[in-house]
C-alpha cells in the first residue's frame, strides 16, 4: 500500500469525523498493526507532514502498536479516537 495515499485517507477519515463534532480536535490515536510495513516514528513523520499547514496541524497524534501477527488488524492502521476540547470544559 502507498503510504501517502494511506496518510491521506486517514487525514480524511479524521477531518470528516471532526467536522461533525462541536469541539475542537486535539488528539487523535491511531493502532498500528505490526504487519502495517511502517514503523511508528515513519508513520507519525508521515502525520506531521501531511498536516502542515492544514486545520490538523499541531494535532497530537497517539500511535499504538498492535504487536500480535494473528491480530486480524496485523496489516491495518485503524483510527481508534479523536479526542475533543470543548468550550465548556474550559
Ligand atoms: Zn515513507
Amino acid at each position: 500500500m502507498h503510504e501517502q495515499s494511506l496518510i491521506n485517507n486517514l487525514l480524511d477519515k479524521i477531518q470528516r469525523l471532526a467536522a461533525t463534532e462541536d469541539g475542537r480536535l486535539i488528539a487523535a490515536t491511531l493502532r498500528l498493526g505490526v504487519l502495517a510495513h511502517i514503523s511508528a516514528e515513519h508513520l507519525r513523520e508521515h502525520f506531521e507532514q501531511a498536516t502542515a499547514g492544514t486545520s490538523l496541524e499541531g494535532l497530537r497524534l497517539h500511535i499504538e502498536e498492535q504487536p500480535d501477527i494473528h491480530h486480524p488488524e496485523a496489516q491495518d492502521i485503524i483510527l481508534d479516537s479523536l479526542e475533543f476540547e470543548r468550550a465548556d470544559e474550559c
